[in-house]
Order: C-alpha cells, then sequence, then structure tokens
C-alpha cells in the first residue's frame, strides 16, 4: 500500500468507511520524500524511542520504525485505529495508544512505554492544538532528546524570532525557555491530503539540558512574558503594571531601570535573560510587599475588634 500516493489514500478511507475529520485537523502526508526527512530530521540514535502525536494512518509512523528502537503513537480518533493497525502490521516496535494527548500523564507513559531509553518527539500536529501540546511537551519536565514537529508556517516564524522582530512574541519567549528552535523544512499544503490551506513548516526544538538563565521564581517569569506580551502596543511599564496590579507603576519603572532598561522599552525587546533579570527584581519589590506575621496579626487583630 502506498501511503504518499493521493490516489490510494482516498480509496483506502473510503474503503474503511472513514472520512477526514477537520475537527481533528487531519490533513494526512502524501509526499514521498517529506516523511522519511522528517523521521531523519529529528536526528535520534537508531536504539533511541520515539513519542509520535497523531499518527493517523501511519505514513510518517512507517518512517519512525524503520529508523528507531521504538515507536509511541498517541492517536484520539478511534475510528483510525484499525486502518493504522494495517499499515504499520510489519513492525513489532509500534505501541499504539488510542487516547488524547492534552489528558495523557506524560511522565507515566514515558515510564511504562520507554523504560530507560532515550525519547524524541517526533510528529506532525494537529495545528488546532499546536500551542497546548508544545506547552504540555516542555512543562512536562520530561527529559526529551528533543522535539520535532510540523507546525503551520506562522507559528514556525514565531517560534524560530529573535527578540526584538515582528513575529517574536509569548509563545516565542515561552519555547525558548526550554531550548533553540531551528527550522528543518518547509512543506508546501500540495504534499497532504487534503490540502491545507496554509503552508508548514517541519522545527526542531533541541532542548538544553541546563537552562540559559537562572531565575528565582519560574512562575514569577510566566507572569512576567504573560504580561509583557498581553497588551503588545504598550510599552513594558504600562502591561506590567496591569499584570502586576499590586505594584504601582513607579515601582515597576523602577524595576525596569534596575535592570538597565529604558522606560519606554517594549516587551518583545526581551529576550528569556532579560525576562529572568526582571522577574528576580519584580520579585523582591513583591517580597517586600507581603504581609510580615507582625503586619498579619495586627490586622487580625483589628477585624476581630470590628466584629
Ligand atoms: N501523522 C499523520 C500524517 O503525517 O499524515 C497525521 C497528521 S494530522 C496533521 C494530525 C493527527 O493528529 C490526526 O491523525 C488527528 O486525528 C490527530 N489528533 C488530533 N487531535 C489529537 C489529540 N488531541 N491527541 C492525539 N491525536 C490527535
Amino acid at each position: 500500500m502506498k501511503l504518499t500516493s493521493a490516489g490510494e489514500v482516498r480509496r483506502l478511507m473510503e474503503e474503511n468507511g472513514l472520512r477526514f475529520n477537520k475537527g481533528y485537523g487531519q490533513n494526512f502526508l502524501v509526499s514521498d520524500s517529506i516523511p522519511g526527512r522528517i523521521a531523519e530530521g529529528c536526528g535520534a540514535e537508531p536504539e533511541d524511542g520515539i513519542l509520535e502525536i497523531g499518527p493517523g494512518i501511519g505514513t510518517l509512523t512507517r518512517e519512525l520504525c524503520r529508523r528507531y528502537g521504538k515507536v509511541v503513537a498517541v492517536e484520539i480518533d478511534a475510528s483510525l485505529i484499525p486502518v493504522l493497525k494495517k499499515t504499520t502490521e510489519e513492525f513489532d516496535n509500534l505501541t499504539v495508544l488510542c487516547q488524547d494527548v492534552l489528558k495523557v500523564d506524560l511522565p507515566t507513559l514515558l515510564r511504562e512505554q520507554f523504560g530507560d531509553r532515550r525519547v524524541t518527539v517526533c510528529a506532525n500536529l494537529p495545528y488546532y492544538i499546536t500551542t497546548p501540546i508544545l506547552m504540555k511537551l516542555l512543562e512536562s519536565d520530561c527529559r526529551f532528546e528533543n522535539i520535532t514537529v510540523m507546525v503551520q508556517k506562522e507559528v514556525a516564524g514565531r517560534l524560530c524570532a529573535k527578540p526584538g522582530e515582528p513575529d517574536y512574541g509569548a509563545l516565542t519567549a515561552a519555547v525558548a525557555r526550554y531550548g533553540k528552535v531551528t527550522r528543518l523544512l518547509s512543506v508546501s499544503p500540495g504534499c497532504f491530503l487534503p490540502a491545507p490551506k496554509v503552508s508548514s513548516a517541519v522545527v526542531k526544538i533541541s532542548l538544553y539540558r541546563e537552562r540559559p538563565y537562572k531565575v528565582e521564581d519560574e512562575a514569577l517569569m510566566t507572569r512576567c512574558i504573560r504580561g509583557a506580551f498581553s497588551q503588545r502596543r504598550k510599552t513594558l511599564a504600562n502591561s506590567l503594571s496591569s499584570e502586576f496590579s499590586e505594584c504601582r507603576k513607579e515601582e515597576i519603572l523602577k524595576a525596569i531601570a534596575a535592570c538597565g532598561f529604558p522606560p519606554d522599552i517594549r516587551g518583545e525587546r526581551l529576550g528569556v535573560s532579560e525576562f529572568a533579570a526582571l522577574s528576580d527584581v519584580i520579585g523582591r519589590e513583591l517580597e517586600g510587599k507581603k504581609p510580615t506575621a507582625d503586619s498579619a496579626a495586627e490586622k487580625g487583630k483589628g477585624n476581630h475588634d470590628e466584629s
């Protein structure tokens, strides 16, 4: 069966009473060369494990199974599973899990399925949930070797952008905390069935073994990044004043100055190390605002007196 032929894939779907489910972002690869190039591009070692998200009817899955030690593929659409089993029947190194990847407990999956194997993520992602999937993979604390994924071309542009460039935004900074992104290849709509309206690109996120910055409070840094990009047209001081309503604007400006940034700087100028530095200064500012045990007791006494 030639899964890279649009005619054959159409026939396979019809024979099995299947339809391309738009709601699940089903645009299957029908290119002779792209699936192999993605599988090769993820750069895993022959004995490594691969986590594939959304195998569909198995076009990329087959290329992964040919090259690597073990492949675990998570597919949400139960109706595709019988076909997927048929198209991949020659491989005994594949496990298919019919689940929603956003609901999967990743550390448990990795432990149960891969044990001590090194694991790389390689997938042609369903575009409607690209960001939640990427953030789940990155925030899971799973030590993936790297994450190689096909995404919409515009998303690839955002992921690869540098501070100050028009595409640089909250997603760029959020992902840059975890790894370095490189674009591997561009893929035109004609390589998919059905052809999507958008172009695509494959990116590789090479994860840092050690973060390229030090920060006291990761959650506070997340707040800084979110705040900085919540109102793009505003200066950093103004957008952070909305996010940190517990601080006065002068305090935010003082924190910005303490990091050596001009008062009218915009969030899109800051790289992750700068966000980390800013987060630490704001953290100290907030620390000073925490009620001390004495002031809390004093307040409590006041409340008691009033009742
Ligand atoms: N890997 C195949 C290929 O390259 O031809 C299919 C890729 S298609 C763009 C995305 C796949 O992700 C579909 O098979 C779709 O059913 C599956 N999918 C969508 N949402 C999912 C979810 N939440 N969890 C797991 N798989 C999902």
